[in-house]
């Protein structure tokens, strides 16, 4: 049996408000769940949160994708954001992700940033040059950001494919990222160009991702990144 990892890093309300429910949207007409890691800055009112909520209730998974990734003290400690996000969707946060838009990832610093909460797994880039007691996802491909956005729907597609079948073979397991903001915005180009890309549908997520979902179906077992873990933790992987 091979498996994929599925991940969603919600970086801003945008993509919580328009990008999320289009993936869930998607992934619900697939029977599909995968793990959303949300930011803890992007909830401004109630019908945030219990949009969250929802999605929580109804099986997808919700954990931290952690905005102050060196513990820098002018920010938010990492152990307060891990709080406030328990606050939100309960007790059950099982992994955290760092994101590339604040500080982003640095090396072992992160990961030891990381390591510190206690929770059950994490991923970053590669793995830590120390003995981490919370288990090492194995690194995502980055459908969106590096795929698509460079080469473009088919051809991002096709390489992505490969890179995917690649890691299948060698380990009988892969992870897979995207953004939601990318399902209603292209992820081409940089400032306004996205506005008439995004105008011409080109470099969009949705149809790419579903023909993703709807192609490797048969072949692999989808997963969210908790059950992932447990697959390991038992040994299966
Ligand atoms: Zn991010």
């Amino acid at each position: 049996m091979l498996f994929i990892g599925l991940r969603h890093d919600v970086d801003n309300t945008y993509g919580l408000r328009k990008g999320l429910p289009k993936v869930i949207d998607i992934e619900r007409r697939h029977d599909v769940k995968s793990t959303i890691f949300v930011r803890i800055d992007i909830f401004h009112s109630e019908r945030d949160y219990k949009f969250l909520r929802s999605i929580f209730y109804e099986g997808w998974e919700i954990g931290l994708h952690l905005i102050n990734t060196v513990n820098d003290p002018s920010l938010i400690s990492p152990s307060e954001e891990l709080k406030i996000l328990r606050e939100i969707v309960g007790t059950n946060i099982y992994g955290v992700t760092p994101c590339g838009k604040t500080i982003g990832f640095k090396g072992d610093i992160t990961w030891m940033v990381m390591d510190s909460l206690g929770l059950e797994y994490m991923e970053g880039y590669g793995s830590p040059n120390f003995n981490a007691k919370t288990f090492i996802m194995p690194t995502h491909l980055s459908f969106d950001i590096y795929y698509v956005r460079n080469y473009g729907e088919e051809d991002g597609y096709r390489r992505f494919k490969e890179d995917l079948m690649r890691e299948l073979d060698n380990r009988g397991v892969a992870t897979v990222l995207t953004h939601p903001e990318w399902f209603v915005r292209s992820v081409g180009g940089k400032g306004l160009i996205k506005i008439p890309l995004t105008i011409l549908g080109v470099k969009m997520m949705n149809k790419v991702y579903e023909k993703f979902l709807s192609e490797f179906k048969d072949k692999v077992l989808f997963l969210r990144y908790v059950d992932l873990y447990r697959l390991f933790k038992e040994g299966k992987r």
